[in-house]
This record gives C-alpha cells, structure tokens and sequence, in this order.
C-alpha cells in the first residue's frame, strides 16, 4: 500500500534531529512531504522560503522527501496532499503532553488522519531548534547540531545582528 506521510514543524532552523525522524520515515513510507508551518506568530527567526530552502537543500539526497510551505489547518493539508499518516517526532517526556494534545485534538478534527511518533537516535534526543538559535547567538559552535549550510545561516544571521 502506497502510504503518504506529512511531517509538520517550524523547523527554525532544521536540526540533525530533524533529519533523522524524516531519514526513518522516508525508508517507512512512500512518500514523505515535510510541511513547514508558517507560524509567523511565533516570529521565526527565518523567512519560511529560508526554511523551505534549506530542508530542500538537506533533503536532496532522498528521492521521496518533499518540502511546502502551509499556513491553513494541517489537517487541510494533509488532505490537499493525500497524506493519511501525520509524523511528529518525540524525544523526551516532556515532548509527550504537548503531542499527545495535538494528536487528539488533529484526531478530532479529522478522525481518518493518523499520528505516528518517531523518536530520533539517541544522539540527537536532546536538540532543539530554540537551542541551536540560542547557542548560535551567543557565538557557540553548533556544528555537531546542525548541517553545514544551516551552520552558515546562523552565523551569517547573528552577524549581522
Ligand atoms: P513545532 O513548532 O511544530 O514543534 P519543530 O520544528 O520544533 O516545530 O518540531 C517539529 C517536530 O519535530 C516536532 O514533532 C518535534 O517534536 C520534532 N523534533 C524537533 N527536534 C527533534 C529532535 N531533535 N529529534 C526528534 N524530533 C524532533
């Protein structure tokens, strides 16, 4: 069965944990479209076609990963998009509560629309998007964290000021 999966996230920047839950994914499902949310509530510290860009940059090498931008319901998307499996990554406890509330309520609002959770490997259970951004402004090296190229764009940002 051909199984269409959506992975949604700010992905502010994209993290080697993030690439690690769509590595495992894209080897489950057939297709794998990472949906970047345009959140600009949450003021991003990068435009969402920055974001879009460097998940495509990093993704390249997988042949059934895909990147959108969205910014009506997921569960809308999903559907635009024929994805019947919504991935979100879990790496400790206290990713749970949240999760666990925003699969029951997406549950909720469309019930043939399945959450999956992946954890990530072990190394990678403790990064986060917010982190990396905040080593990365007080000038710390975050090179094991993230790719080359996202490196470059935090560097480049906070140099700027
Ligand atoms: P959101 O604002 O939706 O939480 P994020 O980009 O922070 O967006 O995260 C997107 C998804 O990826 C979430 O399910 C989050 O738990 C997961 N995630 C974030 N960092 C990691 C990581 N290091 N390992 C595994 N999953 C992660």
């Amino acid at each position: 069965m051909e199984i269409t999966a959506i992975y949604p996230g700010t992905f502010d920047p994209v993290t080697n944990g993030h690439i690690d839950i769509i590595a495992r994914a894209a080897r489950l499902y057939s297709k794998v479209i990472v949906a970047v949310a345009d959140n600009s509530n949450k003021h991003p510290l990068f435009e969402l076609s920055q974001r879009v860009k460097l998940l495509e940059d990093v993704t390249a090498k997988f042949g059934n990963v895909s990147i959108i931008g969205f910014d009506n319901l997921l569960v809308d998307c999903a559907k635009q998009h024929n994805a019947s499996v919504i991935l979100r990554g879990l790496r400790a406890i206290s990713d749970f509560e949240y999760e666990f509330q925003l699969a029951g309520m997406n549950r909720r609002l469309s019930p043939d629309l399945e959450t999956v959770f992946l954890t990530p490997a072990e190394q990678y259970e403790f990064i986060s998007s917010s982190m990396i951004k905040e080593i990365a402004r007080l000038g710390g090296d975050v090179s094991s964290f993230v790719p080359q190229v996202v490196q470059e764009h935090l560097i480049e940002k906070f140099n700027r000021g």
